[in-house]
């Protein structure tokens, strides 16, 4: 047999594509192992929104030009990024092909496997972008679908216009046969992706928008947790508050970037809204019968940030209190228009911003944990923790709870179910708690 190793950077989305690339490889006969080493087949699906990202691929490659015997390709974003060049910057690779290209992926292996050499899949514009062969789901909790490829927006430092494209939305049927098939398999949550999900429009007669796609996805038989990211402020409707709000399975997590507090720095960003428009779906979501938790990204130092443009942004963190933050050093990328802008900030200021931001959100984070203490949670068990000997759950509001039962209980009769978790402790990014269940 055939043997192939895969390592994934970046994104949920890169993570599914994954599971698509692999479903396909295994439908050829392919068997994945742990190591490049071992493997006929070296791919790395990678991402290109940070330069960092991108170089790692690079290392990768350069750590292993010397291996004989294997066939090595670079997938994702960067790979559509950089296309036919990466064969020049690594003469080792074999097979270039960008995630909107996955579709192709078998046809392009029989070039493979016939001796084929440069091979690349690199088209935009295909249609059948959702419809792969087959998907092997490494997550057993969690199912992801994907409901919206590529995005028609164009912020000025990112390159996923340029790297998956324009926004091609997923007929609902076919996100209702996979929600369906899913539940069928035994998974209780799915999680919807997209670029930009909020922009989702069924091409398909029924004409739904994501808020009516997310409701029917939540009335699906078997499922008992839905989640979605990522949104668009400037596409997000109140619509989907009022769906979240109705129909229980929907989880009260919503993950909506920012990436500024300031006005002057969105604009500059083109993120198409204001600090007032974007604070508004903030009180949409805090005006929710359901406690909603709420997460964002934010990049500091984008070219021009000044330090009162700075503050907005901590003074936005105060304001929103979310419940998490993913952030970031503005990284220049190629293609981009902020590669054009001036006034770009040193490296140790983006990363003194960076960290005065982080240590501002860590304290928010514990005193919005702590305030669960005393608190019963249900949570979805992942799996159990041999070294501190505790269950690891996940909670509607996305939130990790660690935990012990009083009784003995086995794995089989725990990971996966729905439990009831009384919180006895917090820290800035987890719970810990107490499960009284009888096994
Ligand atoms: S909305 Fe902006 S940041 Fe998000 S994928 Fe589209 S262009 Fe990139």
């Amino acid at each position: 047999m055939k043997s192939f190793y895969i390592e994934t950077f970046g994104c949920q989305m890169n993570v599914h594509d994954s599971e698509k690339v692999i479903g396909t490889l295994e439908e050829r006969g392919y068997g994945q192992v742990q190591t490049p080493e071992e493997a006929d087949l070296v791919l790395y699906n990678t991402c290109s929104i940070r330069d960092k990202a991108e170089q790692k691929v690079f290392q990768r490659l350069s750590e292993n030009k010397k291996a004989r015997g294997k066939v090595f390709g670079v997938l994702g974003c960067v790979a559509q990024q950089e296309g036919e060049r990466i064969f020049d910057k690594a003469p080792h690779v074999s097979l270039v092909v960008g995630s909107a290209s996955y579709p192709k992926l078998g046809e392009l292996l029989v070039q493979i496997e016939a001796g084929g050499r440069r091979v690349t899949g690199l088209r935009l514009d295909s249609d059948d972008t959702f419809e792969t062969a087959a998907t092997r789901r490494d997550n057993p909790h969690k199912g992801y679908i994907t409901i919206i490829e590529g995005c028609d927006k164009s912020c000025a430092y990112c390159v996923v216009p340029f790297t998956r494209g324009h926004e091609r939305s997923r007929a609902s049927a076919s996100v209702l046969r996979e929600a369906r098939e899913l539940a069928g398999a035994g998974y209780t949550e799915i999680q919807l992706l997209g670029q930009n999900v909020n922009s989702y429009r069924d091409a398909s007669p029924a004409g739904w928008n994501f808020a009516r796609l997310l409701e029917e996805v939540g009335r699906v038989d078997g499922i008992r947790r839905v989640r979605f990211t990522t949104s668009h402020p400037r596409d997000f409707g109140r619509e989907i508050i009022d769906v979240i709000d109705r129909t229980e399975t929907l989880c009260n997590q919503i993950h909506l970037p920012v990436q500024s507090g300031s006005t002057k720095v969105l604009a500059a960003m083109r993120r198409q809204y204001t600090r007032d428009e974007y604070m508004r779906r903030i009180e949409w979501m805090k005006a929710s019968k359901r406690d909603i938790a709420i997460s964002t990204d934010i990049i500091v130092g984008f070219p021009g940030e000044t330090e009162a443009d700075f503050e907005q942004t901590l003074s936005l963190l105060d304001e929103v209190e979310y419940d998490s933050i993913f952030s970031f050093k503005y990284s220049a990328r190629p293609n981009t228009p902020a590669l054009a802008l001036e006034e770009h900030i040193p490296e140790e200021e983006k990363g003194r911003r960076l960290m005065v931001l982080q240590e501002r959100q860590r304290a928010i984070q514990l005193r919005r944990n702590s305030a669960l203490v005393g608190t019963w949670q249900e949570a979805l068990v992942e799996g159990w923790n041999s070294a501190k000997g505790q269950w690891i759950g996940r909670t509607s509001q996305n939130r990790v709870l660690n935990f012990v039962t009083q009784a003995q209980a086995g794995r089989e009769e725990m990971t996966a179910r729905y439990v009831p978790v009384r919180v006895t402790r917090a820290g800035p990014n987890s719970l810990a708690g107490e499960c009284a269940i009888a096994v």
